[in-house]
């Protein structure tokens, strides 16, 4: 067998770097028998929605989309009319990753940027930005838009959902989920999904599955089923409506049914405190956030950033010049941790002088 390798050992780049886990894969052996009706129309696709009915606890309508963008984006359209505004954090998914999908697929809709600390939205800053102005010449707010977990690796707690939903009730706006994390989410909480959903006033919840351990699909999840309608055409027009859409649902009824939706997330929170753990005595070593999900955020030196991608360590530097992301998926194992934990204590430890850090960075080692 001819097997790139990149794919021989673990990295921690993002958790879509992971492959497929057995429970997404066994199901979607499963579906390939026999024939089935497209377009949804078939058992596994009813048979996730249901499934997912019982995991809200509540008779919610259902979506399987390809990715979280499309999920984000068309959920957010059908929020919206094209002179609304969607209120998110600066650091949103929504704002910084997607190409301005959302204002595309809603035509125009505005997005507006509130600051926050470790990614959060703290409700004074909705209020400030919808109270800015009331007149009409500025886009109506209509949105407030909530990750979770957070870009930054955090969650929001219970309470402070329900502070959220009393500004957005308050100021009319319906409340979006970017769940790209939510099963990470749920676990870091401990809670029952319907306690950070539709109970603190979640209207639309985009539910990934691809980070959770599926090869792709998220489930948008519409609480409030009025808000629902003709969705399937915007799925359908922006090529979201797929043809053998088994494929995308049977994976979510391996997840659901066996439980690893919530097994995996908490395998990788727990991956992420134990890497975190690891570091901590690294002298001079500085996280950037508290870590409560599945991510690990680092301040680090340009030439250790060098020095650990001159070891073959791949990561994200999205948070000024020098904050990396570190982030455990379903599969990531205590060896791989303390490769990486090991690469890190030794080039943090160079000089920040060229040479040294070009003599250590001895290239990728094969794990
Ligand atoms: C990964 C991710 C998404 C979805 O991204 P796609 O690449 O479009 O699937 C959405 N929101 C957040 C916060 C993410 O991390």
């Amino acid at each position: 067998m001819n097997t790139p390798a990149a794919t021989r050992f673990r990295q921690f780049a993002s958790d879509n770097y992971a492959g497929i886990c057995p429970e997404a894969w066994e199901a979607t052996e499963r579906a390939n028998y026999g024939h089935s009706p497209g377009y949804g129309d078939d058992a596994w696709t009813a048979k996730a929605a249901d499934l997912l009915r019982d995991l809200f606890e509540v008779d919610c309508e259902v979506f399987f989309v390809f990715n979280g963008t499309a999920a984000n984006s068309l959920s957010l359209a059908s929020l919206c009319q094209s002179y609304h505004s969607i209120v998110c954090h600066e650091l949103a998914h929504v704002e910084t990753d997607e190409c301005g999908a959302p204002e595309f697929f809603s035509n125009g809709s505005k997005i507006l940027l509130v600051p926050g600390e470790e990614g959060r939205i703290p409700a004074s800053g909705v209020a400030r930005v919808v109270q800015k102005r009331s007149d009409i010449h500025y886009p109506k707010p209509r949105v407030l838009s909530i990750t979770q977990a957070t870009e930054l690796g955090t969650v929001y707690s219970v309470n402070h959902l329900q502070e959220l939903w009393e500004v957005a009730r308050r100021f009319d706006l319906r409340v979006h989920m970017d769940g790209a994390r939510f099963a990470n989410a749920a676990a870091a909480l401990d809670v029952a999904p319907k306690e950070i959903t539709w109970k603190v006033g979640v209207d639309v919840l985009c539910f990934g599955g691809t980070k959770n351990g599926m090869a792709i699909g998220e489930a948008v999840v519409f609480f409030k089923r009025e808000l629902a309608h003709e969705f399937a055409y915007r799925c359908k027009q922006s090529g979201q409506l797929a043809s053998k859409m088994r494929f995308l649902a049977a994976p979510w009824v391996g997840m659901l049914e066996s439980g690893a939706w919530l097994r995996n997330a908490r395998h990788a929170n727990e991956c992420a405190a134990k890497l975190e753990a690891k570091l901590a005595d690294i002298p001079g070593i500085r996280f950037l956030s508290r870590r409560q999900a599945n991510s690990v955020f680092i301040d680090l030196p340009p030439h250790v950033l060098v020095a650990l991608r001159g070891r073959g360590w791949k990561f994200y530097t999205f948070i000024g010049d020098s904050g990396a992301r570190f982030m455990c998926s379903w599969d990531t194992t205590d060896a791989d941790l303390d490769a990486f934990a090991q690469d890190l204590r030794e080039v943090f430890a160079l000089p920040p002088d060229t040479a040294a850090v070009a003599a250590a960075s001895h290239g990728p080692r094969p794990r």
